[in-house]
């Protein structure tokens, strides 16, 4: 079974195309339409946004279609960034933009009230329906960046139970207790279930 992926990021699926490995499913990227049409991700919330993604390539493609939205959702600023994780510090921000823009609005804040949690929600449209699948791992935000991998707020963030960030545990750690693994091990059962595959 082929799902499209909404996304161009050749990284992206070729991660997933990893963690399916031998299942039968192959994943293949928004290069493979002719036609690709841009979506404003103006949804009031993640499920909103993946949907609208999800939908509008499926509308194109005529195939099963997986899109993602995600966020990081920090308690002392109520919830933002949220949806407007990628451009909290404006349209066209940098990841390093973002986590300046992170680090001012939490300035001051004590180390125990700088709690949050990133989110992630998938859509996926199986001929015409949407099923959604979601994941959240919660953690704490530093007063500073360390680490070099990964992307986005990355650096900042120390997930429960450890003491590094994401970006110094690295990608294997990462994709075993981040948001989007919980989310793909749910869309993994789904797709066993429903089409006996892995
Ligand atoms: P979108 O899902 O492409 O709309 O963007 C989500 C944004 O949330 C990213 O650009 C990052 O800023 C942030 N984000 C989501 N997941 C992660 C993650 O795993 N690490 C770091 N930042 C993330």
């Amino acid at each position: 079974m082929k799902i499209l992926l909404a996304t161009k990021n050749a990284g992206k699926i070729r991660e997933m195309n990893r963690m399916f490995g031998g299942s039968g499913i192959e994943f293949i990227g928004l290069d493979t339409l002719e036609d690709v049409p841009e979506v404003v991700e103006d949804g009031r919330t993640y499920h909103e946004n993946a949907m609208k993604k999800a939908m509008t390539y499926y509308n194109v493609a005529s195939m099963p279609t997986l899109a993602e939205d995600s966020g990081l959702e920090v308690d002392a600023l109520d919830g933002a960034p949220g949806i407007y994780s990628a451009r909290f510090a404006g349209e066209n921000a940098t990841d390093g933009m973002n986590n300046e823009k992170l680090l001012s609005l939490l300035k001051g804040i004590p180390e125990e009230k700088r709690t949050g949690r990133f989110v992630s929600v998938l859509c996926l449209v199986v001929d015409g329906t949407p099923f959604f699948f979601e994941g959240e791992v919660r953690g704490r935000i530093l007063d500073h960046p360390r680490g070099e991998s990964g992307f986005g707020y990355d650096p900042l963030f120390v997930p429960e139970g450890y003491s590094l960030t994401f970006a110094e545990l690295g990608e294997e750690v990462k994709n075993r207790i981040s948001h989007r693994a919980e989310a793909m091990r749910k869309l993994k059962d789904f797709l066993k279930e429903q089409f006996g595959k892995q």
